[in-house]
């Protein structure tokens, strides 16, 4: 039931408008409304804070949905539980009261983690807090924020003591109205384009200590680290359902275009691209709903999370340029949605830890492992 009213909003409310929103970099701030209203992107949100209260395997096929919908609405959408995971993990009573409540009413969120220099080497990025009587003050840049022209509050990592290495870091909950809070040009990313994208930086901001995540100090990493463990299998699940969608039309296409007297989809270089295509979404699905799964099962779900995410990543960016092969020279035009989820797929490879940054840590848990 839950896939069937994903899949009906999808088709209704994100498929028609995609190409255009694309076109224009528009963010889609409607449709997230309508899709918060049908309790959609709030389902890992326990009910006694306004949420669904449902687990991750539920968010895995909601997220599939969203990303056959259009993969820049599925990443629009996603920012905000992003920025709730290390509070549903790792949050006060007051701060889950507070801030998943906020994200229950349907406002939306972003995670500030990435800084100009620090990407993939979170530890050394320069964000730091100091403590001030009751409150902190923060001061650094952080960039490549999704969903942060439109955020209601941010969550923020940052250096409480540097010294002490990754231990040092701490999560802040940082309102987007804090005087010091400074935002960047959307930029003009490759697809994806719907997708609010912009540094942020924070100049003297001012905190109550009530914002420190978890009300302790220090324990800023494992937070943000847990944080990816459930958001994963989500956005692997969303480039599944980027690259249905470019399957199911790379399908209907060869059905269709005509050569040498037959459907290309009778030729079988075309006919088999298809059965791999969809033998690898199959695949990709289940990795997803296997780490979903786990971690619902109170289990640690890294190795799954991680496997998940560059699978299906990669998977995502095979599928949707043989389905731009499959619609030739057509499919190089942006008449057609294969290219744009194309473009869309890159973004798969590199954020919420790029492919490389999974086979690390799919190694690391594969050590501890075997
Ligand atoms: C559209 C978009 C949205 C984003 N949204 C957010 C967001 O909401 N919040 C947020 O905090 N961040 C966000 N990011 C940032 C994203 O997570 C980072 O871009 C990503 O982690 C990679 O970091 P980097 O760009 O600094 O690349 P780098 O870390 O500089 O890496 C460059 C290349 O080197 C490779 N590499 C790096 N280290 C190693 C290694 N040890 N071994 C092998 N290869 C390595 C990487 O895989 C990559 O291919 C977003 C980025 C984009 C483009």
């Amino acid at each position: 039931m839950l896939r069937e009213l994903a899949r009906d909003f999808a088709a209704e409310e994100i498929q028609p408008h995609a190409a255009e929103w694309d076109r224009k970099g528009e963010f889609p701030r409607e449709a997230i409304r309508k899709a918060h209203d049908l309790g959609l992107l709030s389902i890992k949100i326990p009910e006694e804070y306004g949420g669904g209260g449902m687990g991750s395997f539920e968010e895995v096929i909601v997220g599939e949905e969203m990303g056959w919908g259009d993969p820049g609405f599925a990443t629009a959408c996603g920012s905000t539980m992003l920025a709730s995971y290390p509070i549903i993990t790792g949050g006060t009573e007051e701060q889950k009261e507070t801030y998943l409540g906020r994200t229950a009413e349907g406002t939306i969120a972003a995670y500030c983690v990435t800084e100009p220099s620090a990407g993939s080497d979170v530890q050394s990025l320069q964000t730091e807090a100091v403590k001030d009587g009751d409150e902190y003050i923060i001061n650094g840049s952080k960039m490549w924020i999704t969903g942060a022209g439109y955020a209601d509050w941010f969550f923020v990592l940052g250096y409480t003591d540097k010294s002490a290495g990754y231990h040092g870091l701490s999560g802040f909950i940082v309102d987007a109205d804090t005087p010091g809070v400074e935002l960047g040009k959307k930029e003009e990313n490759m697809g994806q384009r719907c997708s609010d994208t912009r540094g942020v930086t924070f100049t003297d901001v001012r905190v109550p200590d009530n914002n420190l995540v978890g009300g302790e100090e220090s324990g800023g990493w494992m937070n943000a680290m847990r944080a990816f463990d459930l958001s994963r299998p989500i956005v692997a699940a969303n480039a599944v359902g980027n690259a249905r969608g470019a399957m199911e039309e790379a399908w209907a296409y060869a059905n269709e275009r005509q050569t040498f007297g037959q459907p290309i989809v009778r030729h079988q270089s075309i006919s088999f691209m298809l059965a791999d295509m969809a033998t690898k979404i199959e695949a990709a699905r289940l990795l997803c709903l296997k780490a979903g799964k786990k971690v619902d099962s109170g289990e640690r779900n890294t190795l799954e999370a991680a496997q998940a995410k560059l699978f299906a990543a990669d998977m995502a960016m095979e599928v949707t340029t043989d389905a731009v092969q499959v619609y030739g020279g057509y499919g190089y035009s942006e008449e057609y949605p294969v290219a744009r989820r194309m473009r869309g797929a890159k973004i798969y490879q590199i954020f919420e830890g790029s492919s490389q940054i999974q086979r690390m840590i799919i190694n690391r848990e594969l050590r501890a492992l075997i």
